[in-house]
């Protein structure tokens, strides 16, 4: 018999308007844990808001959210097993490489020698093992942003947020961390919330797509159930244009 896995993460017709626009209308739906997601849309159509409501940079206007079945609309940001990754790094120019990592595990006053550790493990994983005296004005966009990569996952989140975290980057970069970050997101195990407006990009790397539009997901699955049944013509045009 199969048991019902509960989502890590659950949306139930939520909603937000910014200055009487709605910007998020009704929108629900289920994460569950461990597997590479992607919420894939035009530019506008509310993506960044969705992770800003999972992180709690945003609060909702109406409906809810839950963690491991828990209602969350009201619990910080910083009590949130959530970190972010953004296109711009988001880096403290002015620390090391190894500094940049071992932020969070200071700030939550683990040992020393574990906070050694934990930043060599990170930086191994994002292949930076020689960069950690580095500073981060030397760094190339694509290093800076495995650095960013690497201080995220340093604070174990239960979800990784990655927002356009690749658009920056040029196309051979991009198709190589690709690959990379999807073998991270399998290696830990944890959840991934990927989003691009990329639909290439997110037919190669995930497990399941939400696709945007105007504030509403217009259809969630598999990529090969995307590619193979657009659900409607939007779906239709926007997975079969080209970049
Ligand atoms: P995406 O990440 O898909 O490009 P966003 O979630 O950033 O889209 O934005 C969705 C819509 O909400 C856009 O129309 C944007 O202009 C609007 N929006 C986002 N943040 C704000 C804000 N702080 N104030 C007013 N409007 C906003
Ligand atoms: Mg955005």
């Amino acid at each position: 018999m199969d048991k019902k896995v509960l989502p890590v993460i659950e949306f139930k017709n939520v909603g937000l308007s910014f200055d009487n626009n709605e910007i998020l209308k009704n929108v629900s739906f289920e994460i569950e844990a461990g597997q590479f997601y992607t919420l894939l849309g035009p530019s506008g159509s509310g993506k960044s808001t969705i992770l800003n409501l999972i992180s709690g940079q945003l609060s909702a206007d109406a409906g809810e959210i839950l963690f491991d079945g828990k209602v969350i609309n009201n619990i910080p940001a910083e009590s949130r097993r959530v970190n972010t990754v953004f296109q711009n790094y988001a880096l403290f120019p002015n620390m090391t490489v190894f500094d940049n990592v071992a932020f969070g595990p200071k700030l939550k006053k683990m040992p020393k020698d574990k906070i050694k550790a934990k930043v060599r493990e990170m930086l191994a994983l994002v292949k930076l093992e020689a960069f950690e005296n580095r500073a981060i004005q030397e760094l190339s966009g694509g290093q800076k942003q495995r650095v960013a990569i690497a201080r995220a996952l340093a604070n174990e989140p239960d979800v990784l947020l990655l927002d356009e975290p690749l658009s920056a980057l040029d196309y051979k970069l991009r198709k190589q961390m690709q690959s990379e970050l999807r073998a991270i997101q399998k290696r830990l195990g944890i959840t991934f919330i990927f989003v691009t407006h990329d639909q290439e990009e997110a037919l190669a790397m995930s497990d399941w797509i939400f696709i945007m539009n105007d504030g509403k997901i217009q259809q969630n699955g598999t990529p090969v159930d995307i590619y193979d049944e657009p659900i409607n013509h939007f779906v239709a045009d926007f997975i079969g244009e080209s970049n």
